[in-house]
């Protein structure tokens, strides 16, 4: 099927490249990556729940819970949910703007302050904070409003990122990590179970951790 979203553009961003931004401010702490990309996988999950309560959304919800999956071949880690996922339109307001728009003042305000693992989520670069373990980036997602295509992002830590149209059965959204060759500890079940357990305690919905054995 030929999509009709089809785009590639650059992000609004006054810096060459947010990898080594981000790496450099948020040394200390690499594995907040994965609390910052469950908890917008739990906020996704939290957000359908509620748009059903208020009868905006009167689709099946189905179990609600969000996957952490490891895959050593081919080096990546996803993070999956079934909550709201997002629109082409959503990517452009959430991911390539607001976010960066944060890195700016970010940087601009805390570059001689040293490391501070928290504040990276008080800027709205949560979602980015992937970068600091991956050279590259996929999100596949489909929004619950009726008639959604499924839409797919890619981004390699440069200004650049391609929108475009993609299969996906289900409502949600696939965060996939492809983990750079510094960050290779974190293709490790048992790191990842640790970082889980420490971050996954007491969240409202149940987060699974699964890795690919074949
Ligand atoms: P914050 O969570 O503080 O808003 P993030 O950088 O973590 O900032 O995420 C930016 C935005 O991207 C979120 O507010 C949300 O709109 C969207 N987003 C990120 N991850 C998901 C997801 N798994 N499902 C749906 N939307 C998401
Ligand atoms: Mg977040």
């Amino acid at each position: 099927m030929e999509s009709v979203i089809q785009e590639k553009g650059s992000l609004s961003i006054h810096t060459e490249n947010i990898f080594p931004i981000i790496k450099k401010f948020l040394y200390s702490d690499h594995e907040i990556f994965l609390r910052e990309l469950v908890s917008n996988a739990v906020d996704a999950s939290q957000k359908i729940k509620k748009l059903a309560s208020y009868g905006e959304f009167d689709g099946e919800l189905g179990e609600l819970k969000v996957q952490v999956k490891l895959d050593k071949d081919a080096k990546t880690i996803t993070v999956s949910d079934n909550g709201v996922g997002m629109t082409a339109d959503e990517i452009k307001k959430y991911i390539n703007q607001i976010a960066f728009s944060g890195a700016t003042e970010f940087v601009e305000k805390y570059k001689d302050k040293g490391e501070n693992g928290n504040i990276i989520g008080n800027f709205g670069l949560g979602f980015y904070s992937a970068y600091m373990v991956a050279k590259n980036v996929e999100i596949i997602t489909k929004s619950f409003r009726e008639g959604s295509e499924a839409v797919r992002w890619v981004c390699d830590g440069s200004t650049e990122f391609e929108l475009s149209g993609t299969e996906k059965q289900s409502r949600g959204t696939d965060i996939i990590l492809h983990i750079a060759e510094d960050s290779e500890e974190f293709l490790d079940e048992f790191r990842l179970k640790g970082i889980l357990e420490k971050y996954g305690k007491f969240l409202p919905i149940s987060i699974e951790f699964e890795e690919k054995i074949i």
